[in-house]
């Protein structure tokens, strides 16, 4: 039972179930887990800080294991004050619960990743122009895991999204304008949940963890239409990254340690240009089919202003390590969007490609965080063997 798997066409893509499978396995899933660990796409700008424009009553986290920052000196390890750790003022706590895994690096800012444009992106709410109150982030002592945080204000974050800003698309809805927003969110709504089943705290008094498959199962595995989301999730982003190889693979990836900014660029060219990809699914997903009738426009518009609205509800996630992750994860899809939609198209024929170095860091976690859940349903998956596509 454990070996079945997903087969046929992923709807409103261009590659079936298995082609996916193989290429994530054998070459994208081991490039981007090396990818992500080079010093440029480990460390995240973000504004960790949250105001929430909707329910000024949230947006703290009470939970330990949700702390990413902000913690006493003390509790800060002896082991982790490195000599750059040491130049920040005594005052400006790096600490986070007193373990590696949570550990915010301030002192990275205007001293590296050169060459980078400040450009705002239409799609999102905020970025990396907005410099104040920003801090660097390790993710790689930051993973997305389960912490805890559930409840009252975690379920009204996902129902103000589903509910107002990307609700369900209607029974036998054709037009796939209409079905991308709930698609992207589903399906990363699917990843963050296998996130949290795969690395569970399963005893909070000792601090272990470890898979929680009827979690994993409960809630993505046995509703094929998640799963299926994933994978279009998935594609999508995959789609702007190869959309966006040539500007990727010319960028300058300087973080100022010269052997691993070097084989940074060179995972980018693999990732961008990779020939077993082009063999495997040459076009994941075909932004050219969107937007071509009347109402097309219009229809952006709306669909851009919807996703502003879910971007600024990140600043609302009550836990920090998870709306560190949700922002990081929220500005990757809106830089697929910006990508996909906003740039050298008919609407907008003289713009050209620019992004931000943070939205580039946010795009290619994403679509590591998007493998790696792809990963984990075929080691764990149970689904249906054929899956019927219906809206
Ligand atoms: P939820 O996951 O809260 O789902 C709410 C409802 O949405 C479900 O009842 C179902 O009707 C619907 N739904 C569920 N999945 C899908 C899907 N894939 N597609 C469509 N509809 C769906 N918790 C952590 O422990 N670690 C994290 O890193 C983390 N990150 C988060 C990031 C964000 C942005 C948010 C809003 C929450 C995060 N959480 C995190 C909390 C977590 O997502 C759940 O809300 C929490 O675990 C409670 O789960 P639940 O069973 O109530 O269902």
């Amino acid at each position: 039972e454990d070996t079945c798997k997903y087969t046929g066409l992923i709807e409103d893509c261009c590659c079936d179930f298995e082609s996916v499978d193989d290429i994530n396995g054998a070459v994208l899933h081991p490039l981007l887990q090396e990818l992500v660990t080079t010093p440029f796409f480990r460390y995240f700008k973000v504004k960790l800080w949250c105001d929430c424009p909707f329910w000024p009553d949230d947006g703290m986290c009470k939970m330990r294991d949700c702390n990413v920052c902000e913690c006493p000196e003390h509790e800060f390890p002896e082991s982790f004050k490195t000599p750059s750790l040491n130049v920040l003022p005594k005052d400006d706590p790096v600490c986070q619960e007193g373990k590696p895994e949570a550990t915010v690096d301030r002192t990275l800012d205007d001293k590296s990743f050169k060459g980078w444009v400040e450009v705002d992106n239409p799609w999102t709410h905020d970025d990396e122009t907005d410099n104040e109150e920003m801090t660097y982030v390790n993710l790689q002592l930051n993973p997305e895991h389960h912490t805890g945080y559930t409840g009252p204000s975690a379920r009204r974050i996902w129902v103000a999204i589903y509910s107002e800003h990307c609700p369900r698309y209607a029974y036998g809805e054709m037009c796939p304008e209409k079905k991308v927003l709930y698609k992207l969110i589903s399906g990363l709504h699917s990843s963050i949940s296998i996130h949290i089943a795969a690395d569970y705290l399963l005893d909070i008094k000792n601090n272990k963890r470890g898979p929680n498959l009827k979690l994993m199962r409960d809630r993505v595995l046995k509703h094929p239409d998640r799963v299926q989301n994933l994978y279009f999730t998935f594609l999508f982003i995959l789609r702007a990254v190869t959309k966006a190889g040539g500007y990727l693979d010319e960028a300058e990836y300087d973080s100022g340690n010269d052997l691993e900014d070097v084989k940074a660029g060179e995972l980018i060219r693999r990732l961008v240009q990779n020939p077993k990809l082009q063999a495997a699914c040459a076009l994941p997903f075909d932004e050219a089919e969107l937007w071509q009738g009347q109402g097309g426009p219009m229809l952006r518009q709306q669909i851009q202003n919807q996703f502003l609205n879910i971007s600024a509800l990140m600043d609302c996630v009550g836990c920090e390590k998870c709306r560190l992750w949700g922002k990081l994860q929220i500005l990757g899809i809106g830089t697929a969007l910006k990508i996909l939609f906003s740039v050298n198209d008919k609407e907008n024929p003289d713009t050209h490609l620019l992004l931000q170095r943070n939205e580039v860091i946010a795009l290619v976690n994403l679509l590591n965080r998007l493998s790696e859940s792809l990963i984990f349903v075929n080691k764990m998956g149970t689904p249906p063997k054929e899956i019927i596509n219906r809206p």
